[in-house]
């Protein structure tokens, strides 16, 4: 099985009640090859949400502690986006998922670029959340 971003098949999760499918992935999803999971509403995070973004570190910084993710408005909620990396790692155990396609730049998705914790959409090298954390478990996890 194959976990994808929610927001990549249509989807309309990310924080201002978008959505961003690729046709691909809509495609695969209709014949039921993929799982969409969003890790932000899985954390009990509302649609529409202020954005978010990590601040002093990368997703590996938050779940060792040493990071925190914050709202522009600058409310901690790293809590919500931790309980939301541990629902997606749990259901990727349960489905023993063999990828995982996460939307980049994003807190949670992002693969290997995430926005900065600036909030002036500057791109830096780094996890979010819920992929650091799976890659942390070993499992396979692209960037789209
Ligand atoms: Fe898409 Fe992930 Fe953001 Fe949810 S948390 S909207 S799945 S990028």
């Amino acid at each position: 099985m194959i976990l994808i971003s929610a927001c990549l098949v249509g989807l309309k999760c990310t924080y201002n009640g978008a959505s961003d499918p690729r046709r691909r992935f809509v495609e695969q999803m209709a014949r039921r090859e993929l799982l969409p999971v969003c890790p932000e509403q899985l954390g009990g995070l509302p649609t529409p949400r202020l954005p978010c973004e990590i601040v002093g570190g990368t997703g590996e910084d938050v779940l060792d502690g040493n990071a925190r993710i914050c709202t522009k408005d600058g409310d901690d909620i790293t809590q919500a986006f931790l309980r939301g990396a541990n629902e997606v790692l749990y259901l990727a155990r349960l489905v023993e998922a063999d990828l995982i396609i996460l939307k980049q730049n994003s807190p949670s998705c992002g693969c290997g670029y995430i926005y900065d914790g600036t909030f002036t959409r500057t791109i830096r090298k780094g996890n979010g959340v819920t992929a650091a954390l799976l890659l942390r478990e070993k499992f396979r996890v692209l960037a789209a």
